[in-house]
């Protein structure tokens, strides 16, 4: 086991190796008279043939590896815990450098993830530790916001979660712990390290971004070149409902927040609402007209998720029944909606939950290295 740095160190620490993009390499071997072919060299040890250290990469001269170990750190999260088996959702728990725990979600492939046929495998991404948004349906915003993840941090779990599981991720969701739009600068780095054809190639259409409706950051991605997958979490039609259970919707309201979409939509980009149903909250008939609506006037999907238990909280979701009738009420009202049936397929069941679990066993017991 690596000793967790501490918040200090972590900040003098060398920027990794994979938080760089492909013309920032070319810029380390100019500045130092070596040739351009080294920076795609590099990215071919770290993204092809995923080395673990500097002294693998074979092909570059001792020298060159030395002058690399000298400018950038090579880490790599230790994962400390795995649940799940090779048919089901497997979650990864990873220790950060600083000793911060943060979770990973492996989604086989499914006939039904999202309502569409896919034979892909997902992986859910973190992109903070803990979150400051603090929905009051979610383990993750439970203990409050630690830090962000860098880059790398970010591109480890893709690079983690392949090696321990051996399976090729095709499909990213960020959909685990933390706000990805308070993160935005290093996920849109990491983004361009996983579409990139030097880097893990993964294409922009099978990245998602879901954000809980940070109205401004939503304006900056429509000006983004990159044609990734973006998600509403509106999980309320309005702001009497949104305000209730979404701490965010007193910041950026429901008007506020369909404007920023408006003018996403305008820059000739979609987007799809994601709409978890909790019993008694956000599931009533009037909820799915409005919800319908706003819709229909941004042509976005709706995902219904039924929520899922967080142990500790008060919500659940509605019976079977009850969620079958919302999705009518959409669809009678024209839109396009689809509901997710599936068990052990649910992703957010894990996202923030195994980490609020493995951290309060640890107050009593170590946690299993
Ligand atoms: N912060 C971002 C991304 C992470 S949460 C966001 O809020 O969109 C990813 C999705 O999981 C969000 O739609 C969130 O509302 C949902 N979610 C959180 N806890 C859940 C739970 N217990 N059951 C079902 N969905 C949940
Ligand atoms: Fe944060 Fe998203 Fe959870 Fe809200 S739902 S607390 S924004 S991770």
């Amino acid at each position: 086991m690596t000793l967790p740095v501490t918040p200090v160190e972590l900040f003098l620490m060398k920027p990794s190796i994979k938080s760089l993009t492909l013309e920032e390499l070319q810029q380390h071997f100019a500045a130092r008279k070596a040739p351009a072919y080294r920076a795609r060299q590099v990215t071919d040890w770290l993204y092809k043939k995923r080395a673990a250290t500097f002294t693998a990469m074979s092909d570059l001269p001792a020298e060159t590896r030395a002058a690399l170990a000298q400018a950038y750190s090579f880490v790599r999260p230790e994962v400390v815990r795995v649940l799940g088996s090779k048919d089901t959702t497997r979650k990864f728990l990873f220790r950060l450098a600083d000793g911060s725990l943060i979770e990973s979600v492996l989604i086989p492939a499914s006939p039904a993830l999202y309502g569409e046929t896919s034979d892909r495998r997902t992986i859910c991404v973190s992109t903070q530790v803990g979150c400051a948004y603090g929905c009051k349906f979610c383990a993750s915003g439970l203990e409050g916001f630690s830090r962000n993840l860098t880059a790398d941090e970010i591109v480890d779990q893709l690079l983690g979660v392949e090696r321990e599981s051996g399976e090729k991720i095709d499909n990213i969701v960020f959909m685990g712990m933390g706000e990805p739009l308070a993160n935005l600068t290093n996920l849109l780095r990491a983004i361009r390290i996983i579409n990139a054809p030097w880097g893990l190639e993964i294409g922009a259409r099978h990245i998602t971004i879901s954000t809980s409706g940070l109205a401004p950051q939503i304006r900056k991605l429509a000006n983004e070149p990159t044609q990734f997958r973006l998600a509403i979490s509106l999980h309320g039609a309005t702001d009497e409902v949104r305000s209730r259970i979404m701490p965010v919707n007193r910041k950026y309201n429901l008007a506020s927040l369909l404007e920023a979409c408006d003018f996403y939509v305008a820059q000739k980009k979609r987007l799809m609402f994601e709409y978890i149903l909790i019993a008694d909250v956000n599931d009533s008939h009037e909820q799915a007209h409005l919800l319908a609506k706003h819709a229909r006037r941004l042509s976005a999907k709706i995902n219904l998720i039924p929520y899922n238990r967080v142990e500790g909280l008060e919500w659940s979701r509605p019976s079977r029944e009850r969620q079958e009738s919302f999705l009518r009420a959409l669809r009678e009202h024209g839109a396009v909606a689809t509901l997710r049936r599936e068990k052990g397929h649910d992703i957010n069941a894990a996202c923030g939950q195994l980490r609020l679990q493995t951290k309060r066993a640890s107050e009593t017991t170590p946690v299993e290295a």
